[in-house]
């Protein structure tokens, strides 16, 4: 359970002033739906309102702190020009513009006779020197509280900054006074202040400087997230590891006459990462590891040999995809590629039901099925093996932490292999998996084409259709990817299904949709009219994305690439040229493009090193870019920044790791204070883990 002290930031952000029933959703979108979320919003810029001129020293262009008497009020002689208050000191005379005021509430704020404080930008008109809607007005002895620095806020639509930073003082007033987690040594070393004091020096900025990453308080508060991040991954590991493993060696016949029967020779970087599996999985300890290889690197296959390890030595081996697509596809290339070799191969997905679900399920639990392909389905309950020795997962960014672990468990001892297509930057496989033992499989596959990738923007539609038109007279398929509109599948499904109407009008019946909210059965149908001779174009919101394999087409079109995540459009790019033909990418861009976007499509452009883009799509989301984030597999921090920070990452690892020796169940002064902060950054699953968690 929440430690109590933290429930103050676990309500829901309406709580706050500043937050209204209406607003409420834009706070959700900008910082999160929780009282903690508006802790972590942290100020973007600042304003000084120090400085603090006579009136005839107050430049034009500056935020400025004056102090004035009130003179004189002139109301507005119409609705288009303005109230103006005359106010002076012994210097000059200040001009106060009001549009749309009412009178009596300017006569109330600024009663003639009094002295005023105001601040706000100061401009000259000719010799007029005027402050239109000053930010603050306030009586003499409020001086004090005017004359400070501001923050200022990220803000979005419906939310001005006003009430932002109301919201955000109020959210720093129900933070708690937390015991220290880290290390004090770490602490004195860096002078790093508590939690609280950090917090709020993070949004106190007093100049320029302090709104830096990496100043003493914001490096502070990334450290906490990046020791949350590795303490949950170490626990949810250890977990993983935990119980006896067992060693699994099997005599190499399956995989002998496996190579034998492939229509292709595995590369170097094939058979190693198979070598390295097979090592791990003959260990009397559990594996628990990764299997990283770009798109169309070949990873399958050397998951089947892992699996085929597992059923040499006389046990089971599950295989679980994210999409029943996925799953269907892969049953029938492992199928295809078993088929002489004896070895019994099942499909579970939510779409099997009844008697033939039943027959599977039980031929699972009597042994009778070696390889189990399939969705979420494998994990559910009722899904028994008689002896699971080995789960893969595939693309396993799709699947959360605890899913993992939960086909994992079906087995007494089973290891875990987990793939990915997401060629995150070897230092960053910390965040996203912790400690875990690493394969890797590099370069190109042979016999592969590059992808010409090109830029257009969207005005230039004809020209494209022409091109393709052209490309399809030549035999071309053409995936058409429809832009990401909103999180949401409804809006992104209107999108595609236009454009769909469009080209099926442009092109005829061999146009082919596939989209999110489709059947099973719709999709498969889309799909296999596109991989065989239905359909030359096929129309697909991003659910192309995940491991489909159409060796035939050549053609990518993404249409609105500029909302689009550089990992994402590297995966979608990473659908053509898969066969022998080249392949062409067409990134369309609604003009004009930002400077993020612009670089994004450039790098895109000069390499199809998936490595070296993640690296790139790391810099540019540094740079506030969060768009890719969700599709890369990252986690999404609030506060540290991994271009920034990620000389803390390592510290904190190896900081969890001695006190996971120490302190194992996190039962002393600091355990508990660990404990604490796993649950101020949303890792109360990984409590879990821990005995009286
Ligand atoms: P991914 O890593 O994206 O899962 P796949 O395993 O689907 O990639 O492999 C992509 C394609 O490459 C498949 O059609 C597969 O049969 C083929 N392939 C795999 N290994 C080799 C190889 N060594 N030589 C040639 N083709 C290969
Ligand atoms: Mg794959």
């Amino acid at each position: 359970m929440r430690p109590a002290i933290l429930n103050p930031l676990f309500a829901p952000a309406t709580v706050l002033p500043g937050v209204g029933a209406r607003t409420a959703s834009a706070y959700e979108r900008l910082a999160g739906p929780l009282v903690v979320h508006l802790l972590w919003h942290l100020p973007s810029g600042l304003i000084d309102r120090r400085h603090a001129p006579k009136v005839a020293e107050a430049e034009a262009g500056t935020t400025a702190t004056l102090t004035v008497r009130v003179d004189r009020h002139q109301p507005s002689p119409d609705r288009r020009r303005p109230a103006k208050v005359y106010c002076s000191d012994e210097t000059g005379t200040l001009t106060l513009v009001f549009f749309h005021a009412k009178g009596d509430w300017l006569r109330q704020r600024l009663p003639e006779g009094s002295v005023r404080v105001v601040s706000g930008r100061v401009e000259h008109y000719g010799s007029e020197i005027q402050m239109a809607h000053p930010d603050h007005i306030a009586p003499l002895d409020q001086r004090e509280s005017v004359q400070t620095v501001e923050p200022i806020y990220p803000l979005t639509a419906g939310v001005t900054l006003k009430p932002m930073t109301r919201a955000v003082r109020a959210a720093l007033a129900r933070a708690p006074v937390l015991a220290e987690w880290i290390e004090p040594r770490l602490v004195e070393a860096r002078h790093w202040q508590t939690w609280s004091q950090a917090l709020t020096a993070a949004h106190a900025p007093e100049s320029p400087a302090d709104l830096e990453a990496d100043t003493p308080a914001r490096s502070r508060l990334a450290y906490d997230e990046l020791l949350a991040n590795q303490m949950a991954l170490a626990l949810v590991r250890r977990s993983a590891r935990g119980g006896r493993g067992r060693s699994i060696a099997g005599d190499g016949r399956l995989r002998r006459a496996l190579e034998a029967t492939l229509p292709f020779r595995l590369t170097e970087s094939q058979q190693t990462a198979a070598a390295e599996i097979a090592e791990d999985l003959a260990k009397e300890r559990r594996m628990l590891r990764l299997l990283q290889g770009d798109v169309g690197s070949g990873k399958t296959v050397v998951a089947l040999l892992a699996m085929l390890v597992a059923v040499e030595a006389g046990a089971q081996a599950a295989l679980m995809v994210p999409t029943e697509l996925l799953a269907n596809q892969h049953a029938e290339t492992l199928g295809t590629l078993l088929a002489d070799s004896g070895v019994s191969l099942a499909l579970l997905t939510g779409r099997e039901k009844g008697r033939a679900r039943e027959r599977t399920l039980a031929a699972l639990a009597a042994g009778e099925v070696d390889i189990l392909v399939g969705t979420h389905a494998l994990f559910q309950k009722g899904v028994d093996f008689k002896d699971l020795a080995l789960a893969v997962v595939d693309e396993q960014h799709r699947f959360g932490v605890h899913q993992r672990m939960l086909l994992a468990r079906k087995g007494p001892a089973a290891d875990l292999l987990v793939m990915t297509a997401t060629p995150i930057p070897r230092s960053l496989v910390l965040t996203a998996y912790g400690d875990m033992d690493v394969s890797r499989i590099e370069g190109r596959l042979p016999g592969r084409a590059a992808v010409a990738t090109r830029a257009m923007p969207l005005d230039r539609l004809e020209e494209v259709v022409a091109a393709v038109r052209r490309a399809l007279a030549a035999g071309a398929k053409v995936y058409w990817v429809c832009p990401l509109v909103e999180e949401s599948e409804v809006v992104d499904l209107a999108a595609a299904t236009d454009r769909h109407a469009t080209l099926a009008e442009a092109f005829g019946a061999r146009v082919a949709l596939i989209h999110g909210q489709m059947k099973g059965l719709e999709k498969d149908a889309a799909m296999a009219a596109f991989a065989g001779d239905g359909a030359d174009i096929l129309v697909a919101t991003t659910v192309v994305e995940v491991g489909v394999d159409v060796a035939a087409a050549t053609i990518m079109i993404v249409e609105h690439a500029e909302r689009f995540g550089l990992a994402q459009l590297h995966q979608l790019r990473g659908r053509v040229g898969r066969g022998a033909k080249p392949g062409t990418c067409l990134l369309l861009y609604a003009a004009p493009l930002g400077e993020t976007a612009r670089s994004r499509l450039n790098i895109l452009r000069e390499t199809d090193d998936g490595f070296r883009i993640a690296e790139e799509d790391l810099r540019l989301r540094g740079a506030g870019e969060l768009l890719g984030t969700r599709q890369s597999g990252m986690p999404a921090f609030h506060l540290a920044d991994l271009a920034v920070h990620e000389e803390l990452l390592a510290v904190a690892r190896d900081d969890v790791r001695l006190v996971l020796e120490r302190d194992p169940e996190l039962e002393s002064e600091r355990g508990r204070a660990l404990r604490t902060l796993l649950y101020l950054f949303e890792r109360d699953m990984a409590v879990r883990y821990l005995r009286s968690g």
